[in-house]
């Protein structure tokens, strides 16, 4: 039998769960009517807190705990007339009788509680994967209060238990273990982040992650840290003073890591168990189905938040991305839908943003992988421009954007850069919610001062050369759809049309070099017939080749989005090759060869090259290149290097050719980011190491004990035995 409320009875509400969501809800009921009874329970003691902040406490960003946490009972009680009643779990519903149980956790005693409208809030609950020894002390989860405060203290008292936290394991590289990673770094601690897949930020595309997982392992290597992705978590180790270390597998070898301290952020999962109980529906992401009025498929039930599904804005398709934004507005709308207003949820994008040490890393709508997975044709650019002009400090912000070609609409976009992402990717937001197609966003009138942005902003370069794209005559191909027809056996004609400086440093493989201002007169050389695509260093210039080629009568020019620099980026992502052919037994075994490259080639490649020549005695082929060499080695590095015994005065620098780069079986750039080649199939590592060029011994001497440690790591991956 369904109880009825008599008509002149105060409407009763009870809400389970008093974070973001819950509390929006019973706030917004309040704001409505004065005459509801409203009810919270929480089986927690912290309330209506930024679980957001948690990170930054720990890393002391935020100094006091009581900042992320400034409301308790007292105040919703004083402020809204609400009775939030916090140790109170509630352990059963009855939705016929339409009751409550309730244990009030710190005397054990159970009651029964009555309600008209219900409203599930019970958010998440963080993933533990089954690993040995994850209920280790020293293990933990970042949810609450309550586990920041204790990871606080874990770290803060450790002198005192006689095992100081110096090293710190994170497993899971997406936001909220980047986060963590930071902050962990930010105390000074050496922070191993661990990831499973190939990529950090699993819910961005690889190519634009990428740039993130270059930021993370270039900060927390200078604290004697690592990112290590492609790599699994086999067991914690711990012993009575808590953790000691964690077991990780990857490329098939085991590893041990030392750490006094382990964070595991590997995801999170709705809180459904009570919904389940109660018999209402989830939908197929697994989290609580409902309308867009918050009302789940059994009457007098909502649910809000985390626990609950949304939609997407384009496709209206259900997804579950739970987020903080998201959660207080669907408790908004629960609370005033069931007091007679007239909100209804729109759906969501997924719009979200972290900072990584020095970036800003912002998503919204579909990815390129997404988009394309929700069966659309889709156009795709990499916009790299500064989101301020540079004589302002301007830093360069990468875009990237994805639109449908059928329709023009666009359909996401991504942003990273050191400032200006956020603002960028707000606006994207607003323009995808109202349905634009790429050509509105050039039209957009979006403010300009030198200080805050670019005569034409970001956003309006990505409209325009989307337009050319999808509207116009300027298709765009990225570096993985070239990769993949060149694979395929389709003859594509390359078009490099920067100068002979940059395409020194780096260039798409097998491409012809034909500078902008030569196109013109050299176009002859080109054939016309042929599918043919320009490129430069990031875009605008590679467009204004294929204007020109057009012009001139090839019929089918596409641009490279993203430029070299977009290319470098894909192929230092792209999977290693696997050697298909395996060696004859009977062939004598070859050396295997390794080739270190910097820009100048004249301090750190060649005291890497040192090292492998004196540590393997031979048993490797070494070589050392530059993609703009010096003159003469530097004198400083020789000094260095004499200090351990090994000579490098014969290290002449050398020019970077491809064949050297062919003919070895490692490639390692010393940290010159994309000034320096990637190619397929080598054992490709970036050192990030810092530049001797100018310092004197003492900064050089710690670069050159990096370089050594580095080269008795690619010893072993080598298989190499070091002499001693
Ligand atoms: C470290 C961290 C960083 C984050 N950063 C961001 C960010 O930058 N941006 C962003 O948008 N989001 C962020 N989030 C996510 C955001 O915090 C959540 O989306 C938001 O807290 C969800 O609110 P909620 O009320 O739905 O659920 P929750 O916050 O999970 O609250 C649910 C509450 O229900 C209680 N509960 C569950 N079951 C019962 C029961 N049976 N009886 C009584 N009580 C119960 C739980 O104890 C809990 O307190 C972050 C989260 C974390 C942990």
């Amino acid at each position: 039998m369904t109880a009825t409320r008599p008509p002149d009875a105060p409407l009763k509400i009870v809400i389970v769960g008093s974070v973001a969501a819950g509390t929006s809800a019973a706030a917004k009921a309040r704001r409505n009517t004065e005459t509801a009874r409203i009810t919270v329970y929480e089986r927690d003691h912290d309330i209506s807190y930024s679980g957001c902040g948690l990170p930054y406490f720990v890393g002391g960003e935020v100094a006091d705990i009581d900042d992320l946490t400034p409301r308790d009972p007292a105040w919703f009680k004083a402020r809204y007339d609400v009775d939030v009643r916090t140790g109170h779990e509630v352990v059963a519903v009855d939705t016929a009788a339409r009751t409550v149980t309730v244990r009030d956790l710190a005397t054990g005693r159970t009651f029964v509680d009555t309600y008209d409208e219900l409203v599930l809030a019970t958010g998440v609950r963080a993933v533990v994967p089954p690993i040995p020894g994850a209920g280790s002390t020293g293990v933990f989860s970042v949810r609450t209060p309550t586990d920041a405060r204790a990871i606080r203290a874990w770290i803060e008292d450790s002198e005192s238990r006689g095992r100081p936290v110096r090293h710190a394991v994170v497993v899971g590289a997406g936001y909220i273990g980047l986060e963590m990673t930071e902050q962990l770094t930010a105390r000074g601690l050496a922070v191993t982040v661990v990831e499973a897949a190939d990529h950090t930020m699993p819910r961005m595309d690889a190519d634009m992650s990428a740039r993130v997982d270059a930021e993370v392992r270039r900060h927390v290597r200078e604290r004697g840290g690592d990112l290590l992705l492609s790599t699994k978590v086999t067991g914690i180790t711990a012993d009575d003073g808590g953790v000691t270390g964690v077991g990780v597998a990857r490329e098939q070898a085991a590893e041990h890591l030392d750490a006094e301290l382990v964070i595991v952020s590997v995801g999170v999962r709705p809180h459904v168990n009570l919904a389940e109980q109660a018999g209402v529906e989830l939908g197929p992401t697994g989290a609580i189905a409902v309308d867009r009025r918050m009302r789940t498929n059994v009457e007098h039930v909502w649910a809000v938040g985390d626990v609950a599904e949304s939609f997407h804005v384009i496709t209206g398709e259900p997804v579950w991305v739970p987020l903080g934004s998201t959660a207080n507005k669907m408790g908004r709308i629960a609370g005033d839908a069931m007091t007679g207003g007239p909100l209804e949820h729109r759906g969501i994008l997924g719009t979200s943003i972290v900072r990584v040490f020095d970036l800003g890393v912002a998503q919204t709508g579909f990815t390129e992988t997404q988009a394309r997975a929700a069966g659309y044709d889709v156009e795709v650019l990499h916009n790299i421009k500064p989101d301020r002009p540079e004589y302002l400090g301007g830093t360069p912000l990468v875009i990237k954007a994805v639109a449908d070609r059928a329709t023009g609409r666009l359909l996401g976009a991504q942003a990273i850069g050191a400032s200006g992402a956020d603002k960028r990717i707000d606006v994207l937001a607003t323009a995808i919610t109202y349905g634009a197609d790429v050509a509105d966003l050039f039209h957009l009138d979006l403010a300009y001062s030198p200080t805050y942005a670019t005569t034409k902003d970001p956003v309006h370069y990505t409209g325009m050369a989307l337009t050319n794209a999808v509207h116009g005559q300027a298709p765009l191909v990225t570096p993985a759809e070239l990769d993949r027809r060149r694979s395929d056996g389709e003859r594509i004609q390359v078009v490099d049309v920067r100068s002979a400086k940059d395409r020194a440093r780096s260039s798409v493989p097998d491409s012809v070099h034909i500078p902008l201002a030569e196109l013109r007169q050299r176009a002859g050389e080109l054939d016309p017939a042929l599918p043919t695509l320009t490129y430069c260093n990031k875009g605008v210039t590679g467009n204004a080749g294929q204007n020109v080629l057009r012009n001139l009568g090839f019929t089918d020019v596409a641009n490279l989005s993203g430029g070299n620099q977009g290319y470098q980026q894909h192929r230092q992502h792209t999977p290693r090759a696997t050697p298909e052919t395996p060696v004859p037994e009977t062939s004598t075994p070859r050396k295997p060869s390794a080739l270190f490259v910097c820009v100048h080639n004249a301090g750190r490649s060649q005291m890497a090259a040192g090292f492998l020549r004196a540590l393997s005695g031979g048993a490797v082929e070494v070589r050392s290149a530059g993609s703009m060499p010096a003159d003469q080695i530097n004198p400083v590095a020789v000094e260095a290097m004499l200090e351990v015994g090994i000579d490098i005065r014969d290290e002449t620098p050398k020019i970077l050719t491809d064949d050297a780069v062919e003919a070895s079986d490692a490639v390692i750039t010393m940290g010159c980011g994309d000034a320096c080649p990637f190619y397929p199939g080598k054992n490709y590592q970036d050192w990030e190491l810092d530049d001797p060029a100018g310092q004197g011994i003492e900064a050089i001497r710690p670069i050159r004990d990096e370089i050594e440690r580095r080269v008795r790591g690619l010893l072993a991956e080598l298989g190499v035995q070091p002499v001693a």
